[in-house]
Order: C-alpha cells, then structure tokens, then sequence
C-alpha cells in the first residue's frame, strides 16, 4: 500500500494525498429504529431499492485493511453512523476490533468512535464500549419536551426515557461518552434549559451543538431554497449560541467542552479549527455506505456525489481522486464576495457547503443560510478568545478568564454603587444612570463585550 499512496502522490504531483483522512462509516446504511422528523439520512435508504443494507465480513476487513493502510498518522479513527449502528449488534463490533488488531501497524492507536441514539444499549453494549475506549457520542436534544419534539420512533411515541436508560448504562460502566445536540425550532429558544441540562444533570464534559438546517424538497438531497418549520433560523442559531457561550465563560472553561467553543479557541490561538466546516476547505471527511461505496461527504450521499466502491478502487485512490480534492477546494474557491470581506472569515470560511444557498445583500448566490448568527456569534467572543489565546500563547491557563471576568464585574458594580442618579452612566451608554443601569438591583452582570 505504501507503494500505491507513493504513485498516486506521484500522479497526483502529491498534493492530492491526505496524510491522514476521516470516513463515516455506516454499516446498516440509513437504517434506524427510530424517525427522528429532521433526519437528514433516513432519506437515503433510498438509493439502494432492496438492500439488506448490512456491511458484510468480507467488507469489513477489506475496508479496515484500506483505511489503516491509507493513513500516514499514528493514530487512527474508525468512525460508525448511521442509521443507527448498533442495530448491526455487538457481534459485527467484536469482529470490527479484531480486524482492527489484525491489520494494526506497529506504535499505531486506534480508536472508535460511535454515534448512537442510544436506545438499544445495555449492559453488554456498554461494558463493550468501556472495554474497547469507544467514545460514544449520544443524540440528546434537551431535557424531556426538548428532547422528545422531533426525536420518536417509529410509531411517533417519545424516546427520552429510552435514551436516558442507555445513557445510564453508559455511566455505569464507565463508558466515554458525549452529547450531541441539535438545534432546531423547538430546542433553539432555551439555551440555558439545554445546557444546564447537560452539565447538571447529564453530568456530561463534552457537548457539541449541530444546527438543523433541513432542505425542504422531496429529494432529501442538498437542493432547493426552502427550508422546514424545525430548522433552526440563522439569528435562532446565533442567540442560542452566545447564551450559552456567556455562562460557559464565566464559570466553566476548563471543566465544559462545547465543540464550537474550543474549535473557535483553537482558531485564535493560531491552531487551525480542526473541525472541516470552519476549514478553509474540507474534502478529508467522507463517509462509506454498507456495500463500499464511498461518498464525499455525510451531508452528500447522493449519486452526484459518489466517488466510487472500494471494492473496484482502491480507498486511497477515491480519496485522492481529483473529483474529492475538486469538492474540498470548492469550499474556498466558491466563496461569495460578502465572505471575502467579512471580519470573521478567519474562523468562520463561510461555514459548510451544504448550508450556502441564500443571496448576500448585494444578490451574491452561495452564502451560507446560518450566516447572521455565525457573524453576530463570533464578533462576540471576540474580546474572550481573545484574552484565551493570550493566555495559551504565554502559557497560562485560558480559564483565568473567569477570574478575570469576575473581577471586572466587581469592579463595575463598584462603580455603579458610587454613582449618583444624574450622573452619566458608568457603562458608557452615554444615558443617565437612572435612565441606564441605575434602574437594576445591584450586583447587575456586566455584559461580555464590555469587559474587554
Ligand atoms: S461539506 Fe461540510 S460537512 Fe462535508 S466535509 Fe465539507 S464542510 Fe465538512
Ligand atoms: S459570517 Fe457570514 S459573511 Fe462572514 S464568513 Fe461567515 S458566512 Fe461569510
């Protein structure tokens, strides 16, 4: 293999080769036991009229070979989706981390990471997991109502208690696990009820927040204008996320990780984001249906954009292929002129494809549907990142921001005590105190933007 990876950079004048890439694997295809209303995938089922859509043995070691062999890192991520993977049963992931062993290359580290509704794991899934160091991401929406608007099964009955009892299995064996939330229409206006959630009573460290932008065609494909009544608006998306970032700064950096909180982090600090939909471009996150065939992207299983089966051409080869590094490039090279001169293109790059089909003011086609809040988003965390990526840079913990922030609001109600009610007021509204501030019960929270 190391040859082929050598002759396809050759070819490819090496650029084309990704050192190290990301599949989604999804061995029951779409799949489910449940219908959760905004899936994206239960759609594709679809595509393969009369499927048993399971990933067979012989499959599974040949694509576990190709994707070890293919990699130039030492560590090394199998990654199961669906669908729902479970319902392959825990048999087919015995056999997984067999293969795994088996075709392991020396000082190599292989990791597994499954998302899951969480529904059908029991004791034996979540001792498996712990086993194993499975990372488990969990689908959760919110605390119960939250949860149980979109999330049903089949019948359209709720699921919370279902989710929760697998959650706790999780807990029990010490399973690593995170939270994967989507924010849609009915979750998108309690913040603060969905994150507390999480970190009180989840009791979980590591959450990420996935906007719901649902098509609205029959397709279920990335086409179309319209989106439905559970998508999320753009302004939804940005409030829900500044809410949130407010209280995580002042008293759980360190102890909280929210994905697009750390990503943005990584991004001021001078890291690079880490995450594709905030890359510059993307193109090194495919994802591999039951039978081998091998897509572009999670979000583009769709004929036009099958790059091939891995049981024709070699993985390596479709992930080199002109046509994939084409659709990672086109993140960059399609970006409209609104972005171009955006202050925050920096972190943001115009955000997925998938989700860039409105007009910018000035009639531009392309630019992302989630654009007002990722702009109001990350102008606010500017000053706290800020600060953060000072903090790494000289090496200091960045959650001495919440000291920080701590004192500053001291130090402005002080303020605030000592003034007298005709006085300008001490925010720098420019408004009399008793028009301003004067009008709260002290101690007042000083607003993230003025601390910086
Ligand atoms: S299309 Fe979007 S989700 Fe897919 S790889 Fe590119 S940025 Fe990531
Ligand atoms: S915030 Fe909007 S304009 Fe700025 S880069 Fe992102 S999508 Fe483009």
């Amino acid at each position: 293999m190391a040859q082929l990876i050598a002759d396809i950079a050759e070819k490819n004048h090496q650029s084309l080769v990704p050192p190290a890439f990301h599949i989604m694997l999804k061995p029951r295809g779409a799949i489910c036991n449940l219908d959760c209303k905004y899936c994206y995938f239960l759609a594709k089922e679809h595509l393969y009229p009369g499927s048993k859509f399971r990933l067979g043995e012989s499959l599974l070691e040949e694509y576990t070979r190709q994707y070890i062999e293919a990699q130039q890192v030492p560590e090394v991520t199998f990654a199961w989706q669906g669908g729902e993977p479970t319902l392959m049963g825990l048999d087919f992931f015995k056999l997984a981390v067999k293969f795994q062993q088996k075709y392991r290359q020396p000082g190599m580290r292989i990791y597994n990471a499954l998302q899951t509704n969480g529904t059908l794991i029991d004791d034996d899934w979540a001792q498996f997991f712990h086993e194993n160091d499975f990372l488990i991401g969990l689908s959760l929406d919110g605390p119960r109502e939250l949860h149980d608007a979109y999330r049903v099964d089949k019948g359209g009955r709720p699921t919370f208690d279902t989710v929760m009892r697998g959650l706790n299995y999780l807990k029990k064996h010490r399973a690593e696990f995170n939270i994967l939330t989507t924010v849609h229409a009915a979750n998108a206006g309690h913040p603060l009820e969905v994150y507390r959630f999480f970190r009180d009573e989840v009791g979980t460290t590591f959450i990420q927040f996935i906007p719901i932008v649902e098509r609205d065609n029959e397709t279920g494909y990335q086409e179309g204008h319209r989106v439905t009544d559970r998508s999320v608006t753009a302004k939804q998306y940005g409030d829900f996320l500044i809410a949130i970032f407010d209280e995580w700064v002042r008293r759980d950096v360190g102890r909280v990780y929210v994905q697009i909180f750390d990503v943005a982090l990584g991004v001021w600090a001078g890291q690079g984001a880490g995450l594709c939909i905030f890359g510059e471009t993307c193109g090194d996150a495919l994802a591999m249906e039951h039978n081998g065939d091998l897509y572009a992207c999670d979000h583009f299983v769709e004929p036009k954009y099958k790059l091939g089966n891995i049981k024709d051409v070699p993985l390596i080869e479709l992930v080199a292929s002109e046509k994939q590094r084409k659709f990672g490039q086109d993140k960059r090279d399609t970006l409209p002129q609104y972005c171009l001169d955006c202050e925050v293109r920096f972190i943001c790059n115009g955000g997925c494809p998938k989700n860039r089909f409105i007009k910018a003011p000035n009639g531009e086609e392309g630019l992302n549907y989630l654009c007002q809040g990722y702009r109001a988003f990350f102008n606010h965390i500017d000053g706290p990142m800020r600060f953060m990526a000072n903090e790494i840079k000289t090496r200091r913990a960045p959650a001495n921001i919440m000291a920080y922030l701590a004192n500053k609001e001291a130090e402005f109600n002080q303020r605030l005590a000592q003034t007298r009610r005709n006085d300008p007021c001490p925010c720098g509204s420019g408004r009399k105190y008793k028009q301003c501030h004067g009008r709260y019960k002290l101690p007042v929270k000083l607003a993230i933007e003025d601390a910086f």
